[in-house]
C-alpha cells in the first residue's frame, strides 16, 4: 500500500493551549510547522478553562515570584522539582504579558491592569494572608487564550491537519524519533507526516473517570503513545479531583467561584472548611477541601434526600459580581443543576479534573528517559509539553490556575528549544518503514468489526472501576482488585465489537483507539498507586494516612511491561535557596 508523506521541520500533536503557544513561537522563527489535532483547534479542552492563570504581577496584592513558588512547591506536597518550579514562576509575568499582547481579552481592574483573583493555596510572604495571583478573561479564561493563540497561528502560517487522529510515534532503531502516523478522519486514510523533531501535547486524561470535569476527547492518547515508544509515565498516581463539580454530573464549577466569595456549606448550614483548613478555609488547596466534602459526606453530614453532596453558597456576593465575573458558572448551573445561583446554592461534589503525571520531561520540553543514578538521557527528537507532560511542576498536587500557565510556559521553552535543535540538525533522517508498519498492524486490528462485547459499554464499566477502585480515597485491596479488573477489561477489548452500524465508521475506529490508550494510561495509574504506601498530596491512602518522606519522596516511572522504577526530586532550584520540607498545613 502506498502511504502520503507529508514533511515538516516540526510536528506537534495537539492544538490546546500548550501545542498551539509552542507553534505560534516556531512559526515565527520561519520553521516549518505541522499542528495535528483530532478536533478543530479551538474545541480543544483548554477553551474550556474558567478561571485563570497565575502571574505575581502584583495588581491586587501585594505579590512576587518568590510567594509564587513557595505556594507552588507546599501545594506540591514538595514532590515538585524546584528548579522547573522556579523557572515557571520567574517566566509567569512575561508570558501574562506576552498574551495580553497577542490580544488575549482580559478583565481589568479601574486602573486599566489586569484583573487578578484569589485561588486556592495563594499566599503573601510564604504562608500570610490570601494573594490575588490569577488573571482572569471573566470566567472564560481558557476560551479567551485558546482563540487568541489560534488567531495569531493563522497569521504566522502555521499548518493545520484539523481532524486527524495521531495513531503512534515513529522511532527508528537508533531511538531517534521521526515522526508519527495519523488517519484522516474523513476518509480514514493514514498518512506519515515526517518530522525532525516531534512534540507531544495532547492533554490530559480525565476520561479515566467515570465523573470527570473533561472533554471527551482527553484518552491520554500522547501518554500513551510513549509508552508503546518504551517511555515511562511519571508520577501516575497523582490525579486531582476537583472539590466542587456538578452533583451527579461532574462539569466543573471553578474554584474562582470560592475566590470570588463564595463557600461550601453542609446539611446543617455549616461552613465546614473552617474546622479543616483553619486559615485558608473554602481556598485550601483541592486535594484539602476534596478529602474534606468526602469526609463530611461520609459522616452524615451531606445535601439533599441521599445527603451525597455539599452546597457552595454564593447568592451573598450579588448578582453584579456574579453576572459580571461569573456569567458563565451561572449558565453552567442553570443549565446542569437547574437553579440560579443568584438565588440559591449550587450542589457540588469532587469529580475527576486533571492529571498531574505523563510523559516525563525537562524544563527544555525534551522528553527524558530518566535514570536513579546518572544524568538523565533525552529521547532524541522528542518533545512533550501541558497536561501530557510531567516536568514536573505540579508534583502530588496541582495548584488552580498553575496549568494554564504550565503549558504557555513549557510550551514556549519547548519551542526555544526545538528552534537551536533545528538550526544543528538540518536535514530529516531515513524514514523507517518498519515502525509506520507496526502502528498499521494496530490500526488493521480495527478495520473487523470484531464480535465480542461492545466498545462503548467496556468504556462505561472501565471508567466505573477506576472510579470505583482508585477515587479520592484509596487502599491496598480495593486498588489490588481494580488493577486486575482494568487488565482483564484491556484483554476484553481485544475482542470488542465496533459500534453496531451497517459499515465501519472511522469515529468507531477511532473510539477503540482512545479506549485502548485510556486503558494502557489506566493501568498506569493504578499500579503507580498500588505501589505508593504514603499519602501525599491528591494520592491518599486509607491505609498509609502519613507522607512518608524517608521512603516515598521520590518520582514513580511506570513502563509498558509493568514495571515500576523510581527517581529522585529535584529539589535545588536554579538560583535561590530550595524550600525545605514542612507539614502542609493551611
Ligand atoms: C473544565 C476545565 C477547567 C479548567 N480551568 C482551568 C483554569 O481556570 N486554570 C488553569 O490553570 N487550568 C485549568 N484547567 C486545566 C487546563 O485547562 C488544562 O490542563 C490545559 O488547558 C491543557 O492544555 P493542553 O494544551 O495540554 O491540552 P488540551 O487543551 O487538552 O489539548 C489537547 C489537544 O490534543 C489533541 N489530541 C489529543 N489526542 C490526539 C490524537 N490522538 N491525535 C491528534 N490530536 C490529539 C486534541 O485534539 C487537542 O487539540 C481546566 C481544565 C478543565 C477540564
Amino acid at each position: 500500500m502506498t502511504i502520503k508523506i507529508r514533511k515538516f521541520d516540526t510536528l506537534i500533536i495537539g492544538a490546546g493551549g500548550g501545542g498551539l503557544r509552542a507553534a505560534l513561537q516556531l512559526a515565527r522563527a520561519d520553521a516549518k510547522v505541522a499542528v495535528v489535532s483530532k478536533v478543530f483547534p479551538t474545541r480543544s479542552h483548554t477553551v474550556a478553562a474558567q478561571g485563570g492563570l497565575n502571574a505575581a504581577l502584583a495588581n491586587v496584592s501585594p505579590d512576587n515570584w518568590h510567594f509564587h513558588m513557595f505556594d507552588t512547591v507546599k501545594g506540591s506536597d514538595y514532590l515538585g522539582d524546584q528548579d522547573a518550579i522556579e523557572y515557571m514562576c520567574r517566566s509567569a509575568p512575561k508570558v501574562v504579558y506576552e498574551l495580553d499582547h497577542f490580544g488575549v481579552p482580559f478583565s481589568r481592574r479601574e486602573d486599566g491592569n489586569i484583573y487578578q483573583r484569589a485561588f486556592g493555596g495563594q499566599s503573601q510572604d510564604y504562608g500570610g494572608e490570601q494573594a490575588s495571583r490569577t488573571c482572569a478573561a471573566a470566567d472564560r479564561t481558557g476560551h479567551a487564550i485558546l482563540h487568541t493563540l489560534y488567531q495569531q497561528n493563522i497569521a504566522a502560517k502555521t499548518h493545520f491537519f484539523d481532524e486527524y487522529f495521531a495513531i503512534d510515534l515513529i522511532k527508528d532503531e537508533e531511538g531517534y524519533i521521526l515522526g508519527a502516523i495519523a488517519l484522516e478522519i474523513e476518509t480514514g486514510e493514514p498518512i506519515i507526516i515526517e518530522a525532525k523533531t516531534t512534540l507531544i501535547a495532547t492533554g490530559g486524561a480525565g476520561q479515566l473517570f467515570r465523573t470527570c470535569t473533561n472533554a471527551l476527547i482527553n484518552t491520554g492518547d500522547g501518554m500513551a503513545m510513549a509508552l508503546r515508544a518504551g517511555i515511562p509515565l511519571q508520577d501516575m498516581e497523582f490525579f486531582q479531583f476537583h472539590p466542587t463539580g456538578i452533583a451527579g454530573k461532574g462539569m466543573l464549577i471553578t474554584e474562582g467561584v470560592r475566590g470570588e466569595g463564595g463557600y461550601l456549606v453542609n446539611v446543617d448550614g455549616e461552613r465546614f472548611m473552617e474546622r479543616y483548613a483553619p486559615r485558608a478555609k473554602d481556598l485550601a488547596s483541592r486535594d484539602i477541601v476534596s478529602r474534606a466534602i468526602a469526609i463530611e459526606i461520609r459522616e452524615g453530614r451531606g445535601c439533599g434526600p441521599d445527603k451525597d453532596h455539599v452546597f457552595l453558597k454564593v447568592d451573598h456576593i450579588g448578582a453584579d459580581i456574579i453576572k459580571k465575573r461569573l456569567p458563565g458558572i451561572r449558565d453552567l448551573a442553570m443549565t446542569f443543576a437547574h437553579i440560579d445561583p443568584i438565588e440559591s446554592a449550587i450542589p457540588v461534589y469532587p469529580t475527576a479534573h486533571y492529571t498531574m503525571g505523563g510523559i516525563p520531561t525537562n524544563r527544555q520540553g525534551q522528553v527524558v528517559v530518566p535514570e536513579m543514578e546518572g544524568p538523565e538521557e533525552p529521547v532524541p527528537g522528542l518533545y512533550a509539553a501541558g497536561e501530557c507532560a510531567c516536568v514536573s511542576v505540579h508534583g502530588a498536587n496541582r495548584l488552580g490556575g498553575n496549568s494554564l500557565l504550565d503549558i504557555l510556559v513549557f510550551g514556549r521553552a519547548a519551542a526555544n528549544h526545538i528552534i537551536s535543535h533545528l538550526e544543528a540538525n538540518r536535514y530529516h533522517r531515513q524514514m523507517d518503514m518498519d515502525s509506520v508498519e507496526k502502528s498499521l498492524t494496530r490500526l488493521a486490528r480495527w478495520d473487523k468489526k470484531g464480535e465480542g462485547e461492545s466498545v462503548p459499554e467496556l468504556r462505561t464499566e472501565f471508567r466505573k472501576v477506576m472510579e470505583d477502585h482508585c477515587g479520592v480515597f484509596r487502599e491496598h485491596s480495593v486498588l489490588e482488585k481494580g488493577l486486575e479488573k482494568v487488565k482483564v477489561l484491556r484483554q476484553r477489548l481485544q475482542n470488542a465489537r465496533l459500534k453496531d452500524h451497517s459499515k465501519i465508521f472511522n469515529t468507531a475506529r477511532i473510539e477503540a483507539m482512545e479506549l485502548e490508550n485510556l486503558m494502557d494510561v489506566g493501568i498506569a495509574t493504578v499500579a503507580s498507586a498500588l505501589a505508593r504506601t504514603e499519602s501525599r498530596g491528591a494520592h491518599s491512602r486509607m491505609d498509609y494516612t502519613e507522607r512518608d518522606d524517608t521512603n516515598w519522596l521520590k518520582h514513580s516511572l511506570y513502563f509498558e511491561s509493568g514495571r515500576l522504577d523510581y527517581k529522585p526530586v529535584r529539589l535545588k532550584p536554579i538560583t535561590v535557596d530550595p524550600f525545605p520540607l514542612k507539614p502542609r498545613v493551611y
